[in-house]
């Protein structure tokens, strides 16, 4: 498949596009909760939340660690099941440029 905005081409899977950064996994409609290999503090697994409910990671830090601390005990747990139950998402593979050089879509 290929990025909205870039036009590169790029895995089926991936949730950003590995070029211009931008998230298209909500255009390809297909989501898993996978913990992030791009955006990780400890394991990515808050990332991951983020990328899946489409919320802005620091939110979800900043929630889960008051879960974590008050009371404590609860969120850590949640995050190392989350670091065991869920997948990590797939590494991306730089993939040569084409040949025909595709302007980026800078936006207005
Ligand atoms: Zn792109």
């Amino acid at each position: 498949m290929y990025c909205n905005y870039c036009g590169k081409a790029i895995q089926d899977d991936a949730n950003l596009c590995p070029y211009c950064g931008r998230r298209i996994g909500a255009v390809a409609g297909r989501r898993k909760l996978m913990r992030s290999r791009v955006d990780r503090k400890i394991a990515g697994v808050c990332a991951g939340f983020a990328e899946y409910f489409d919320l802005d990671v620091t939110v979800v830090r900043v929630v889960w660690l008051i879960v974590a601390l008050c009371p404590p005990g609860g969120g850590i747990l949640a995050y190392i099941i989350g670091w065991i139950v869920m997948p990590e998402e797939p590494e991306y593979v730089p993939v040569a440029p084409p040949a025909t050089n595709v302007q980026p879509y800078q936006g207005s």
